[in-house]
């Protein structure tokens, strides 16, 4: 499986990080090692000193696909998670200083824990999901997917024009603003409806 990962698909997260707003998705991956399942620890490593939380929804993919039409893109996700895309953000500025790719920053060992699926229904409205992270019990993310540049359903569009998508791929849709450092001993923990899918202790 592999992990796709979406940057700057929120205004005021791109404002905050002084980055331009884009014109189409900012794409990324991270190998599969990157994943952290059933809240297993975070450990921050070596090579940085200013690791950021990034609180996204993330989409699970249920069949394969190439070229998927927008409108048929709810056909081939059928659960969500929160998941964290920590970023190593000084690694990264570095990176981009010198105009070199962020997978060193974004794509290392254990940087995306995601938490506990939830099966969309059809009651459901992607387009308007509201989601929470916690740091040490204080509020400090709150997203709407509505407030997306891109859509998910855009995002599977865009991104099955360069990656054929298949089952149990993940898709980390972008993060609202809010993102900071986190430190050893701080503790994550994601909302979606009042419901904690994720937490992550950091070491
Ligand atoms: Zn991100």
């Amino acid at each position: 499986m592999k992990v796709i990962c979406i940057g700057r698909n929120y205004a005021a997260h791109a404002a905050e990080l002084k980055n331009p707003i884009p014109d189409e998705p900012v794409i990324f991956c991270k190998p599969d090692t990157s994943v952290l399942k059933n809240n297993q620890p975070f450990y921050i490593p070596d090579f940085t000193n200013d690791v950021h939380h990034e609180l996204e929804l993330v989409i699970r993919i249920c069949r394969q696909g190439k070229h998927i039409d927008e409108q048929f893109a709810p056909k081939y996700y059928d659960r969500f998670t929160l998941g964290i895309d920590f970023t190593a953000r000084d690694l990264q500025q570095n990176l981009k200083e010198k105009s070199q790719p962020w997978e060193k920053a974004k794509a290392f060992d254990g940087s995306a824990p995601v938490g506990r699926f939830v099966e969309i229904t059809e009651e459901m409205d992607v387009k308007n999901l509201e989601f929470a992270l916690e740091k040490n019990g204080k509020c400090v993310q709150i997203g709407n997917t509505g407030d997306m540049l891109f859509h998910v359903n855009r995002i599977v569009a865009e991104v099955s024009k360069y990656f054929t998508l298949k089952v149990g791929d993940l898709i980390f849709t972008g993060t609202p603003k809010g993102v900071s450092a986190v430190k050893p001993g701080d503790r994550l923990k994601a909302f979606y409806n009042g419901e904690c899918l994720l937490e992550c202790e950091i070491k």
